[in-house]
């Protein structure tokens, strides 16, 4: 720090803020992070983790339930869900993380102020003013550049509000108890993710979605399998619906939708996100937002002003975790001028939803792919084909590779089923590497691995596929 001026102050402390912070710390930046609520963010505090923390006590009376198969007998009786335990086990894990997250700050020497930070009108032209509102009273801290990283708050809908019956995502994964039933309207990945873990748990869901397909983002088969999979973890799903009214009270939620009324005790939005930029004070600087809000960045995340840079949830591109990270990489690394920074592609991005069954994909849909006008290759292959998938007994999905049949490059790919969250991971690098799919089908592929259904797509997509 040069005469109390910092080279970075990063506000925000989630996926992209904390991980700007130790990136900037590696390259021997002076930085401060300012976080107003929790180190980790709403990620890995309200949103990701929980999730997954929950989900997973899902899918472990899944296979509980399959456990007699395997030839392991139960004691006695079916399976009770005990969510006290379940919510204990999910807040260790927050905790667990989230301490994880602090220690990395403190071994970086990363300096930590507790607070809200708005932009203040700048002092000088050779850095950035802020006022972090701590309980100590406000504190001003400068720095010669800022990295904004404050994420995304949830938005109600129906003119409703959050609070008592009817909760965010946050609200619903931190719960205390498993509703009896529970309604749940918007089915992107976060709404499908709440729907397949409580309908597991024990409530009665209503998934309540306006578009034709649930998952809109994804494959139409994969949306339609998914679609039935919920059927069966007591999860009513209606797509194409018309909210008409919608009320909470003391006795319930009242949904009228498609020319019925849903009644459950709970209703969960998981219809929409906003930016976190109220009162940060980025008309000081001039700072360029979109029609919907986001702030303007350019590939390297800088904004319309040099010295601030935005990622994470309040730029363009899809809403994730390690999108944030990544852009995070990418503006300390601008800042520092380091000589490998390269903008992220878009599409490039892998994509997960850790529903029962997992979905994931990166690049586009074939719909998309067909679009651009390229000729394609498409090659899809079953998981029950896969030795893997008959050995864990978990044999339900696909793999679907579409590549450009001119240039071998792969334009998307997909998966469903277990671990498919995981199994996306060799696409991406592939896609992202241009490794194509012709190449792809060449690679050696250990075995017994669910893996060996991406190289059997590959192959398919080449059209010589072998295990058919
Ligand atoms: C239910 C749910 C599940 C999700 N699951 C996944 C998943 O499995 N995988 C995935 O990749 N993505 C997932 N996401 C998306 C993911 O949570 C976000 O993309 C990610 O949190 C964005 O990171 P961020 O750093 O931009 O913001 P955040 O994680 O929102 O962190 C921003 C931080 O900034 C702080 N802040 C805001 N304003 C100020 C201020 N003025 N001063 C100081 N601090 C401030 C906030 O308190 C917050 O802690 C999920 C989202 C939801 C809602």
């Amino acid at each position: 720090m040069t005469d109390g001026v910092f080279d970075v102050a990063v506000v925000g402390a989630g996926p992209g803020g904390y991980v700007a912070a130790i990136r900037a710390r590696q390259l021997g930046l002076s930085t401060v992070l300012v976080e107003k609520d929790r180190i980790g963010g709403r990620c890995l505090n309200y949103a990701c983790i929980p999730a997954k923390a929950v989900l997973r006590s899902a899918d472990v009376l899944d296979e509980v339930r399959k456990a007699a198969t395997f030839g392991v007998a139960l004691p006695e009786g079916s399976p009770a869900v005990d969510f006290a335990t379940v919510g204990k086990r999910r807040d260790r894990v927050i905790k667990t993380l989230t301490g994880g997250v602090g220690g990395m700050l403190k071994r970086h020497e990363v300096t930590v102020v507790e607070g809200s930070a708005s932009l203040a009108p700048a002092s000088g032209q050779d850095a950035v003013d802020l006022v972090v509102q701590t309980a100590e009273g406000p504190r001003a801290v400068r720095a010669a550049h800022v990295v904004l990283a404050t994420g995304s708050v949830a938005l109600p809908v129906l003119g409703l509000n959050f609070g008592g019956r009817v909760v965010d995502t946050a609200g619903a994964w931190l719960a205390g108890a498993v509703p009896h039933s529970l309604a749940v309207i918007g089915a992107g990945a976060s709404g499908v993710e709440v729907a397949s873990a409580f309908g597991r748990l024990g409530s009665a869901v209503t998934l309540i979605e306006a578009l034709p397909q649930i998952l809109p983002a994804e494959e139409p088969a994969i949306a339609e399998l998914v679609s039935k999979e919920l059927a069966k973890q007591n999860v009513r799903v209606l797509a194409g619906a018309q909210i008409t009214a919608a009320a909470a009270g003391d006795a319930g939620v009242a949904i009228d939708v498609s020319g019925e009324r849903v009644q459950t005790d709970g209703l969960c939005i998981a219809a929409g996100r906003a930016p976190d930029l109220a009162g940060i004070g980025a008309e000081h600087y001039g700072i360029a937002v979109d029609e919907r809000g986001l702030v303007e960045v350019d590939g390297f995340q800088r904004t319309s002003h040099p010295r601030i840079f935005a990622i994470g949830d309040i730029v363009r591109g899809p809403a994730l975790a390690h999108k944030a990270s990544e852009e995070a990489v990418v503006a300390i690394e601008s800042i520092a001028g380091h000589p490998d920074v390269e903008p992220l592609e878009i599409d490039n991005i892998p994509r997960a939803t850790f529903c029962s069954p997992q979905v994931a994909a990166v690049g586009l849909t074939e719909d998309q792919a067909r679009a651009t006008g390229a000729t394609l290759a498409v090659g899809e292959f079953p998981l029950a084909a896969a030795g893997a998938a008959t050995v864990y007994g978990d044999r339900l999905g696909f793999v679907k590779i579409i590549g450009d049949a001119a240039t071998g490059e792969i334009l998307g790919a997909h998966a469903v089923g277990p671990r498919a969250a995981d199994l996306i991971a060799e696409l991406a690098v592939a896609k992202s590497g241009q490794v194509g799919y012709k190449d792809l089908a060449r690679i050696v592929h250990a075995h017994p691995t669910l893996s060996e259904a991406v190289l059997e797509a590959a192959r398919a997509a080449d059209g010589w596929v072998i295990h058919a």
